[in-house]
């Protein structure tokens, strides 16, 4: 129902918050366009649409009552024992900067407002006086016959491991296995549950949106490193693209790449379009530039391979599949891809040597 065919305050504001709002007006109430004041003992209730003055106590209630989305807006975001964080990431799921009150009423009393976190889909609704919140995956928005939980623990599991099993090292790796969903939870339960699937991308977001996000550059990052991890400090300029562009991209990552190689040395690959930002390289980037650098130590040789033109293009694409995450997908019928199981099979039956060197060519010559 569209909020102008229906009656104003729909939603009944508990005494408690009536008695919270008389005690707030002595300081004066200024929230989401709604104002209480009190001035020689009558008080001034306003908002975007309406101005009423001169009220006593039993008519503050009357009108109170009737802008009850006002009142329980305002108990609701200024009463809860959140982090500035948490609640501007709860206000801005349901689009609390772009919708009024009245509005954003009507679409939380009717469906939900929804937002995308990831891979994640969140709705808001409203339960009386407060919000519920309902999560899933993106591909199972609008399904049925979900796994349903309603602990946020639960959901650590859900970001162990991907749809096929496999361990998901990286948890904002856009892998997140589908088939579940949350429902029914508070605000401090959604934010348990999201930090579970998404560690910190609630805060980090945050800064980034108070322009207060502590980026870690590229060569700080690998200064800091000791151990087996102190040599990637060796990987610098067009190996930070390889580097980021491996593992980094929207493909491979949800978050979105703020930290270069230094504040005034950026890398050009593709930041990606992510909603929360990435402030420095992960455990995962940093382990997997431990490889890069040691294998980026070796010279390169030059090597004399016999190939057909078409299975130096099948090598390329072999590449391609398995770096794309395809190679699984290629149905053993279409001989026709390069990188088909049966193809790939045939050429190494055909140029691999008995001990597995392409067209029996050794990698180092005093090796034969
Ligand atoms: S360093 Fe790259 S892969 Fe790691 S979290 Fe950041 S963007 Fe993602």
């Amino acid at each position: 129902m569209a909020r102008s065919d229906r009656e104003v305050g729909t939603v009944t504001v508990p005494q408690s918050q009536l008695a919270a709002l008389r005690e707030a007006a002595e300081d004066g109430v200024s929230f989401d366009g709604f104002g209480v004041s009190v001035e020689d003992g009558t008080y001034t209730l306003s908002t975007p649409e309406e101005r009423h003055t001169g009220l006593d106590d039993a008519e503050l209630a009357v009108v109170a009552a009737a802008h009850s989305e006002y009142v329980t807006n305002w108990h609701y975001w200024t009463h809860a024992d959140r982090t500035d964080s948490e609640r501007a990431y709860l206000r801005w799921l349901e689009h609390a900067g772009e919708l009024g009150v009245p509005e954003r009423y009507d679409a939380l009393s009717e469906g939900g407002l929804v937002r995308q976190w990831g891979e994640i889909h969140v709705t808001t609704t409203l339960d009386g006086d407060q919000r519920r919140y309902a999560l899933c995956h993106e591909n199972d928005a609008g399904s049925e016959g979900l796994e349903t939980h309603d602990g946020p623990l639960e959901a650590r599991e859900i970001a162990k491991y991907d749809d096929d099993g496999r361990y998901r090292p990286l948890k904002t790796a856009p892998t997140l296995r589908s088939g579940w969903e949350f429902t029914g939870l508070s605000g401090r339960e959604l934010l348990r549950t999201v930090d579970f699937l998404y560690p910190a991308t609630v805060h980090n977001w945050h800064l980034e949106r108070q322009e207060d996000l502590d980026v870690s550059h590229w060569r700080e990052t690998a200064q800091r490193q000791t151990g087996i991890y102190d040599l990637i400090e060796e990987l610098e300029g067009e190996e930070l693209e390889w580097l980021t562009e491996a593992c980094c991209v929207d493909s491979q990552c949800l978050k979105r790449r703020q930290w270069d190689e230094s504040d005034t040395e950026p890398i050009d690959t593709p930041r990606g379009d992510g909603v929360f930002p990435c402030r420095e390289p992960c455990s995962v980037v940093v382990a997997a530039a431990r490889t890069w650098t040691l294998l980026e130590r070796e010279e390169t040789r030059e090597y004399t391979f016999e190939l057909t033109p078409s299975e130096k293009e099948q090598l390329e694409a072999l590449i391609d599949a398995v770096a794309d995450g395809r190679a699984d997908e290629i149905r053993e019928a279409d001989t026709e891809d390069g990188a088909n199981r049966y193809r790939a099979r045939f050429l190494r039956a055909k140029r691999f040597d008995e001990n597995g060197r392409l067209c029996g060519v050794p990698t180092d010559d005093s090796v034969e």
